[in-house]
């Protein structure tokens, strides 16, 4: 499977108080800063794994110390196997990227338009899978939550995981623009989202005025803030379903709040999870390793003890594993409660990561 920002006035109570047992906050109540000791991974369901393979990763992984794993769909055996060895499986749902067969020939208004009126639905940009849901529309929304009850109340499944939680990208990072032959120094009509009729309603009745005739859109702070808002509601009501089943949600996010506002209208600093997976994927960024443990502080100082932040590394760029080590260090001395994995690893990464002194 490929993969590639609350409130000041909520703070740590509003979590806290409402979900007890479920916020897993930053600091105990000493008022000291945890142990970075926790690792979390991807997995993909694939059903032509036996059992007895299936057993063999989870085994793997507890033997490498991994604390979780989010995995593609709602397959038990899966997440019954990563029990049996101690680890916690929490689903891992693409929220808003959706080519559901179900979504594709019943609601193709539900889709995303861009400012030049093509929608999502048959003209999705850069890859073919890139099919946005737009946030606002209510009926969405509603799908997304009927899909946290529908599967949440699962006993095997420990919590949730939102992937794709965004708008598709204006500017895409800036190592891949050589990659889709694309010069994005600004936001263009054909990545700019979305411009259906619900959201020039809303926005119109908010606002007064029709994003489309909104001359500079890419620097109108009403437009822009409007669609940060538009997801974070989305996290915020799913955030709310899946706690009423006590159990924790999380995000994959784009770096910091400021790149993920800027490239995907990710407002991540203000929602209420539990725990943060930014992306960290410094050669998506042409940035080094260094840049990984300067998001992590910018991070753990944005979102002050309402959530746990992690850091997601990406592996095909830390080949070396003195790379990953190092990547992990800066992680967990800049405040991290953690890191995520993404991609294959080898031994001697595994290796290379349990010398790593993890404060
Ligand atoms: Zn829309």
């Amino acid at each position: 499977m490929n993969k590639r920002n609350f409130l000041k006035s909520l703070g740590v109570l509003g979590v806290a108080g409402a979900f007890p047992g479920v916020f897993m906050g930053a600091c105990d109540v000493n008022g000291s800063a945890p142990a970075c000791d926790r690792i979390w991974t991807w997995l993909g369901v694939n059903n032509d794994w036996s059992d007895q393979e299936l057993d063999a990763h989870m085994h793997m992984l507890h033997d490498q110390g991994v604390h979780g794993v989010f995995i593609g769909g709602d397959n038990e055996r899966f997440f019954l196997a990563a029990a049996k060895w101690g680890i916690e499986a929490h689903l891992w749902n693409w929220t808003m990227n959706r080519r559901d067969a179900e979504i594709m020939e019943h609601h193709p208004e539900w889709y995303a338009i861009n400012r030049l009126g093509e929608s999502c639905f048959d003209k999705p940009q850069y890859v073919d899978y890139y099919r946005w849901l737009c946030p606002s529309r209510p009926e969405v929304l509603d799908f997304l939550v009927k899909e946290v009850r529908a599967k949440a109340p699962q006993p095997y499944i420990k919590g949730w995981h939102l992937d794709y939680i965004r708008y598709c990208d204006v500017i895409l990072p800036r190592a891949l623009w050589e990659k889709y032959n694309i010069v994005q120094n600004e936001e263009l009509p054909p990545y700019d989202y979305c411009y259906c009729d619900t959201c020039r309603e809303k926005f119109g009745k908010s606002d007064g005025r029709d994003p489309l005739e909104i001359e500079d859109p890419a620097h109108d702070e009403a437009w822009l803030q409007f669609r940060y808002d538009s997801i974070t509601h989305v996290v915020n009501t799913l955030a709310e379903v899946v706690h009423e089943y006590g159990k924790p949600i999380s995000a994959a996010v784009f770096p910091t709040p400021t790149i993920a506002r800027k490239l995907v209208r990710q407002s991540w600093d203000q929602w209420r999870l539990d725990m943060v997976f930014p992306m960290l994927y410094q050669g998506f960024y042409n940035e080094s390793i260094e840049w990984i443990g300067d998001c992590v502080a910018e991070n753990v100082a944005a979102v002050e003890n309402r959530m746990e932040v992690y850091a997601g590394l990406y592996l095909p760029d830390l080949t070396a594993p003195s790379d990953l080590a190092n990547a992990q260090k800066r992680a967990c001395h800049n405040g991290a409660r953690g890191i995520s994995l993404f991609g294959g690893l080898t031994e001697a990464h595994w290796n290379a990561l349990k010398k790593v002194e993890k404060k």
